[in-house]
């Protein structure tokens, strides 16, 4: 895997170390919500956050920031924990917001104290329709000068339970007409009998985001915090917090980086879940998604995602990137670790005319040694049978050659890839007329794929031994949506979902060893693809990414 070049970030934190800042410690975390799984733009964050610690010799926390009771669930954090393994990186610990809770109300007690936080007794509704707009000043509450005294009972009395739900909020105390309005007095805590995954019942305030953020990087120790670039107006708020609080160690500091979009797909834990609920796909690792786990499924490798996220780099420019570029990752990576197989996957049979029985009278059968993967010696070759009986792919006949169709037709010859030169003489139809058979002779002196008289022809083509072939199952895909940047033109992503972003395929008709490949393996099927085996259900195959490197034709396409 290449180094990554130099960024903003990695200059930042190269200068803390020069000169001691927060004593030559670089320690960050990585702060998923676990209200859904993750997915590649998570991947981004998470190799910045361990990437950096790593480099320059520091750690990295996995920290779930679950303040939210009503969507946070137990499953989505043990789901994010194997992501995380997978993608191939080690939390140096795993905490959780939630373990902060009793240090962040002691912290806001604090700020009342000082005078810096007051409860205001409005609706949401109203507080909202309070803070006015750019160039407009907010408007300040009428509860915001209450004593300190005042403040501390309420906020007591909000833990304890004695107010009812949203009839009460939590305020920093700081400036109704600041120009950014996340300093127009931010709620710090909402009542919410919401039930906790973790801490169950015990709570029924809960800290906002910027309440608790900051804050529990502190807790952690954590000196540089990365986040997504629409956190940059609430770097001042976390600032403003730190600053007043009697922190145990140096004020961490935070930095924005820009999200990961990718093309054709919808990258918000929101969008994601919307397609997972209204069932437009199977769950959250269906393999058209771009959660990790869907990706996984696909048979995307990590190595893979991380290269890809590594090239592209961090910046502080929202783009969206290719997705062609991610799979061109993809096939690299899949090039030379993936095993070769031969697999038919719209069969057509061909039949040679001219093969010899054995001397029970049967079609004889030779196996030719082929190997697993020419990109690496060391795969070894493994034995393929070869018959008389043949299935090829509907596709690589043509009664009638279209221009340019240099495969199999009638009075032509090709090569059965490593086995022999075939020339089709006739077809056999079904009363619609429709082929099912295409028959052929061998020419015997052509065995392993070339004629002794060096003539040369123009394809060669995969093949599966009637005989010895076994059924699977292929998901083809296509693109989730239709445009590059879904819901552009209408504001709905859903408007522009692909109606066949799948297309199932049964009968395929496979080598036998296919049947060996491990469960999650991906292999590629010769001229066709990498395609991954389903981790749950045998002889199930995903279409991983094709051959042709469409990222390759993009970058001619923009050159031209
Ligand atoms: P979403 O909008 O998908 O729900 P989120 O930011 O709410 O994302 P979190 O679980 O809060 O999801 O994110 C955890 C970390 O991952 C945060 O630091 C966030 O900035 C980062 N992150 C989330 N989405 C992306 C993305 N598309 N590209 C880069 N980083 C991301
Ligand atoms: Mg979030």
């Amino acid at each position: 895997m290449s180094a990554p070049a130099s960024d903003f970030v990695r200059e930042m934190v190269r200068e803390d170390m020069e000169a001691g800042t927060f004593g030559g410690r670089v320690q960050t975390r990585f702060p998923p919500e676990p209200n859904g799984y993750l997915h590649i733009g998570h991947a981004k964050a998470i190799i910045l956050d361990f990437g950096i610690a790593s480099e320059f010799g520091g750690t990295c926390n996995l920290r779930f920031d679950d303040t939210n009771p009503d969507t946070e669930e137990r499953h989505f954090v043990d789901g994010i924990v194997e992501d995380i393994d997978w993608l191939g990186y080690t939390p140096a610990r795993t905490v959780h917001a939630s373990d902060y809770f009793e240090q962040l109300y002691l912290w806001a007690e604090h700020l009342v104290e000082c005078g810096l936080a007051y409860v205001d007794d409005q609706d949401p509704e109203t507080i909202s329709a309070q803070r006015g707009g750019y160039g407009r000043p907010g408007i300040e509450s009428p509860y915001r000068d209450r004593t300190a005294e005042e403040n501390l009972d309420l906020l007591r009395r909000m833990r304890a339970g004695e107010f009812p739900d949203g009839s009460r909020v939590l305020r920093a105390r700081i400036d109704m007409a600041h120009e950014n309005m996340q300093l127009r007095d931010p709620i710090m805590y909402r009542i919410r009998r919401g039930h906790h995954y973790r801490t169950a019942d015990e709570w029924c305030i809960y800290p906002t985001y910027d309440w608790a953020h900051g804050q529990s990087d502190a807790i952690e120790g954590v000196t540089h915090s990365f986040c997504t670039l629409e956190f940059d107006s609430h770097r001042p708020l976390y600032d403003w917090f730190l600053e007043r609080l009697p922190l145990p160690s140096d004020k961490p500091r935070q930095t924005e980086f820009a999200r990961l979009e990718l093309t054709h797909t919808v990258m918000s834990k929101r969008r994601l879940a919307e397609l997972v609920a209204t069932g437009r796909v199977d769950g959250w690792d269906d393999p058209r998604l771009p959660t990790l786990r869907g990706l996984r499924r696909r048979g995307y490798p990590a190595a893979a995602i991380r290269d890809f996220c590594t090239f592209i780099g961090v910046s502080r420019t929202n783009s969206r990137h290719e997705i062609e570029l991610l799979e061109s990752f993809v096939r690299t990576e899949l090039n030379r670790t993936a095993q070769r197989r031969m697999a038919v996957l719209r069969p057509l049979r061909l039949v040679l005319t001219n093969w010899p029985t054995d001397e029970a009278g049967e079609p004889a059968v030779e196996w030719f040694e082929l190997w697993n993967n020419p990109e690496d010696p060391a795969d070894g070759t493994r034995q393929v049978p070869f018959s008389g009986e043949l299935y090829i792919e509907r596709e690589d006949f043509a009664e009638v050659p279209p221009p340019k169709f240099f495969r199999l037709s009638l009075g032509r010859e090709v090569r059965l890839r490593g086995a022999y030169l075939v020339t089709a003489t006739d077809v056999v139809t079904d009363d619609d007329g429709t082929i099912v058979e295409v028959r052929a002779t061998y020419d015997p002196a052509t065995r392993g794929g070339s004629a002794p008289d060096g003539r040369r022809v123009k394809s060669t083509m995969h093949w599966v031994s009637v005989a010895h072939a076994v059924d699977a199952t292929v998901a083809e895909y296509d693109r989730l949506f239709t445009t590059a940047a879904p819901g552009e033109a209408t504001g709905d992503p859903m408007d522009d979902l692909n109606p066949t972003s799948r297309v199932l395929l049964t009968g395929c008709k496979v080598e036998g060893a296919l049947a060996d490949t491990p469960a999650g393996g991906v292999v590629q099927f010769e001229r066709l693809g990498y395609f991954a085996h389903d981790p749950a259900e045998p002889l199930l195959f995903h279409r991983t990414v094709g051959l042709r490197d469409e990222w390759a034709a993009i970058q001619r396409r923009q050159q031209r």
